[in-house]
């Protein structure tokens, strides 16, 4: 049921996204300990991991304690899935409880499967409200959901703006004439992409003679699945492009859809703390970090039934903020730098493809794509960036290259061995819901 509140209230929820972080970490405590006990007594995983590690339930007394306790990964959840059971030995309930399944793409190994309980599945959606509030979605919005349905995790979270009382329109992932059909017939004020392809959106509304600032009848733009939402220079061109307002959101399957969510500071995502527990950690040894230090994010979910995920690492890598926000919101929020398994190195510096992001898009004369070659040459680590000029460009290639290469080198620090020059639209990056830029060549990875 939608919650009955003033539209022009600021928060959905102002008890939890609000509540002083004391109490917010008692809350998370009391749920902490009850999910360790829950998922030690409930599932055949967690009991043989924790008493592999000897530790029990009984351990946790401060939220800290939570260091002792083991890791668990994707490759946990792959060798574990499908064991004993349909949904393996992390799973906490029968099969017959369970209502709903997503998987992962697959597209770095095999799929994980995410299952729900009725109760998960509500709980996941009362979030999604929250959260589309917080981007300020009201009930009088007409959303397009433009996200993949079919076994993603993000494609049921157009409930959760059917809880909020906007009007959904479920799209799906369809080809960009429809979709421009969609926008222009029944005037949507609100849509959820992926940043790269509400680029690609913009850019072939134009095409076709649409003015997407005046044509259409959008004023936020949801965008997850990439980094671009929470890059200013990408964010800010596409809101040019638009007209409309551009939010971050972040998810993963492993826990729900979306968990975490911009607000107008765009300084980091709050997290929904209330649900989520958020742990950074060093990537290589595991040693626990204070907030602000950058590492390996983990989260463990405090009220999901189906399947508890206790001290998840994410690969992603960022940092957590604690500290207030000016928005007014107290939960914590996660500032992403990118994934572990996408850092390279290179002469000593790390980089990450969202260094080379933030550099391209905010270039006068190119469209913004881009792509990152990372290869191995004489055991040292080095790189090339491919980028387009913008349409109708007669700028030199070896110029555009230079300057390219120059603000690389200056964000970054180091230069890439070669910047490549394509014609707008010519690079083959921009087309696909989720576009994949960054080639990995590196062979002792
Ligand atoms: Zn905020």
């Amino acid at each position: 049921m939608a919650k009955d509140i003033p539209v022009s209230q600021k928060y959905y929820d102002p008890e939890i996204e609000c509540m002083p972080r004391p109490e917010l970490e008692a809350l998370q405590l009391q749920r902490l300990k009850d999910m360790v006990a829950y998922a030690y007594d409930n599932t055949v995983y967690y009991k043989r991991a924790f008493d592999e590690a000897g530790v029990t339930p009984d351990d946790i007394r401060t939220l800290d304690d939570i260091a002792k306790f083991p890791f668990i990964d994707k490759k946990t959840e792959r060798e574990t899935q499908h064991v004993g059971s349909f949904f393996g030995e992390m799973c906490s309930v029968p099969e017959e409880e369970v209502i709903f399944m997503a998987t992962s793409s697959g597209s770095t190994g095999v799929p994980t499967v995410s299952p729900f309980t009725q109760e998960d599945f509500d709980l996941w959606q009362d979030t999604e409200a929250r959260l589309f509030w917080q981007a300020g979605m009201r009930p009088n919005d007409r959303y397009v959901h433009a996200l993949n349905f079919a076994l993603y995790v993000g494609g049921p979270d157009v409930i959760g703006a059917q809880r909020l009382g906007a009007l959904a329109i479920w799209v799906g992932a369809v080809p960009s004439d429809r979709l421009l059909f969609v926008l222009k017939q029944y005037q949507p004020t609100v849509i959820w992409t992926s940043p790269s392809y509400a680029w690609h959106l913009g850019e072939v509304a134009k095409e076709k003679g649409y003015d997407p600032r005046t044509d259409f009848n959008i004023h936020t733009i949801i965008v997850a699945g990439e980094a671009g939402g929470s890059i200013p220079s990408t964010r800010e061109s596409i809101e040019n492009l638009w007209g409309a307002k551009v939010v971050d959101f972040y998810g993963l399957s492993d826990i729900y859809g979306a968990c975490a969510a911009a607000c107008e500071a765009h300084d980091g995502l709050h997290i929904v703390e209330d649900q989520i527990l958020v742990e950074t950690v060093d990537p290589t040894t595991g040693e626990v970090l204070a907030p602000g230090e950058t590492g390996e994010l983990v989260y463990t979910t405090l009220m999901k039934k189906a399947r508890p995920m206790i001290r998840f690492r994410t690969g992603d890598i960022g940092y957590v903020s604690t500290e207030p926000c000016e928005c007014g919101r107290t939960l914590a929020r996660i500032h992403i730098t990118g994934r572990k398994d996408e850092m390279f190195i290179v002469s000593a510096v790390n980089v990450f493809p969202t260094d080379i992001e933030y550099v391209v898009r905010g270039l006068d004369g190119l469209t913004g794509e881009y792509s990152i070659r990372v290869y191995e040459q004489d055991f040292t680590c080095k790189y090339e960036v491919s980028v387009e000029r913008a349409l109708g460009s007669d700028e030199p290639y070896d110029e555009v290259a230079k300057r390219t290469m120059a603000a690389i080198k200056a964000h970054v620090g180091v230069r890439p061995q070669k910047v490549i020059v394509y014609d707008a639209g010519k690079l083959g990056t921009s087309s696909e819901h989720k576009a994949s830029r960054f080639i990995d060549e590196r062979g002792c990875q």
